[in-house]
């Protein structure tokens, strides 16, 4: 007997194909080496062997392609995830990567549904922007002037007037404030879609091109919005407990045993909802060395936020009320003139996964601080206070993020298909 345990990518299991060597030669199994792809026809019986209920007893083989086993670069061994890396082209056909793939799909899948069944609008938000001041981070250019030769302006400046849409032009960095113009017309409304920070982080939390989730509600306070932001995120770790089982379960084997827990940790607990000032207390106070100084007005570093999640509460917090100096210009300024309804929903491992806020809905307030600011360009979104304004909030995660924590990976890179980072942009 010789034994072939085969993989269609559906599952992480394989289904177990027994060839009787009185019927094939050694000639014709020769080609089924790791990695190739074949046609059987047989019977599907119950197995006699350990590990399996059942397997395929084979009458016939075809070989649709060999992978010759001196060229072919994955193994029957387990290979290191920085390796694989290296090869993202072929990864997929691993079984981390395969189930890191699946786990993701089922994520994309309950995100939609979630939003689906609450009746909020799927909004398509441009990637291509000309607003250049959302302010989340660094964008990337998009321009069709041949940089060996720009046209200038009299004052030598580049000359966008003969670019391709006439002005400046990036990749969006968030399509929030485009969503936000979806909510007032529609109600609720979310956006799923790439977005692109041109930022040189290298850490394994942050990509150059990420996916998205932007759900933006109107008539919703910060409240409403932080309801909304816990019930989604546990449902969708519901959902891939329920649906990815197997692959959670293969995933916590290899790389991560406290992985179900975690996940457990975070849907069964209500989340801790606590002012930024109280959290600086609390960082303050804890007598802990952190890398990065902690006082009140700073922007709270990943060790920071896990320590609040992972010692002190030992539960998912949303941090909320930050200074109005380290949010973006759109929050809802509190009575005490210095902090602004923003919410970042903290987790373990991963820190900040979700950050959102109530926006200032105030057209006279919100013209202020784009004045204060220097924001130009922004007319068409003070329209949406200009008329018929009303009160909204929404949030952004990073659905990386959210693969990453479901799946207990340690690296965004190893979490998306093809992943973009610095000095990278293979495939
Ligand atoms: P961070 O402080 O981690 O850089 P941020 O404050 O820049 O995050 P936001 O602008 O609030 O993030 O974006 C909303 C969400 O998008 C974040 O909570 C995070 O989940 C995700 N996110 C932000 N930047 C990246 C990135 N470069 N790669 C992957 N996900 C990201
Ligand atoms: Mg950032």
């Amino acid at each position: 007997m010789q034994f072939v345990a085969l993989n269609d990518g559906s599952s992480i299991k394989t289904l177990q194909i027994v060839f009787d060597l009185s019927k094939f030669t050694d000639e014709q199994l020769k080609p089924v080496t790791t990695g190739s792809s074949i046609h059987v026809q047989g019977e599907l019986v119950a197995s006699q062997g350990k590990g399996q209920s059942i397997e395929i007893q084979a009458r016939k083989l075809e070989v649709y392609g060999t992978a010759d086993p001196e060229k072919f670069p994955l193994q029957k061994k387990g290979h290191s995830l920085e390796f694989l890396r290296d090869i993202a082209h072929l990864r997929p056909r691993t079984n981390y990567f395969s189930s890191v793939l699946r786990v993701r799909h089922a994520l994309a899948f309950a995100i939609h549904k979630f939003f689906n069944d609450k009746g909020f609008y799927y909004f398509h938000t441009p990637l291509i922007t000309a607003s250049d001041c959302e302010g989340a981070g660094a964008m990337f250019q998009v321009t069709t002037l041949n940089l060996d030769d720009l046209p200038k302006t009299e004052d030598g400046k580049v000359d966008y007037s003969e670019d391709f849409f006439g002005k400046m032009t990036s990749l969006t960095v968030s399509g929030q404030l485009e969503g936000e113009l979806g909510a007032t017309a529609l109600g609720n409304i979310y956006t799923f879609g790439p977005t692109f920070r041109a930022e040189n982080s290298n850490t394994p939390r942050h990509l150059s091109e990420f996916w998205m989730i932007e759900p933006e509600m109107a008539f919703y306070e910060i409240e409403d919005n932080m309801d909304l932001a816990e019930e989604f995120i546990k449902y969708c770790i519901n959902y891939a407990l329920e649906h990815c089982a197997d692959d959670i379960e293969f995933l916590a084997e290899h790389f991560d045993k406290e992985l179900p827990a975690r996940l457990r940790f975070v849907v069964d607990n209500d989340f801790v909802r606590l002012p930024y000032t109280e959290g600086v207390k609390i960082l303050e106070e804890s007598g802990k060395k952190f890398e990065f100084p902690v006082y009140w007005g700073v922007d709270l570093a990943s060790e920071h936020e896990r320590y609040l999640v992972e010692e002190h509460f030992k539960k998912p917090v949303i941090l909320t009320d930050y200074p109005k100096e380290i949010k973006a210009f759109y929050m809802k300024l509190n009575d005490d003139g210095k902090t602004v309804r923003a919410m970042d929903v903290l987790f373990p491992k991963i820190g900040e996964i979700i950050g959102g806020s109530q926006r200032e809905e105030s057209y006279e307030k919100l013209q202020k601080r784009v004045d204060e600011l220097g924001l130009t360009g922004m007319e068409w979104y003070l329209d949406t206070r200009r008329f018929g304004t009303v009160p909204h909030s929404g949030f952004g995660l990073g659905f990386e993020r959210l693969v990453l924590f479901v799946t207990g990976m340690q690296n965004i890179r190893d979490v998306i298909p093809f992943p973009r980072y610095p000095k990278n942009c293979e495939y």
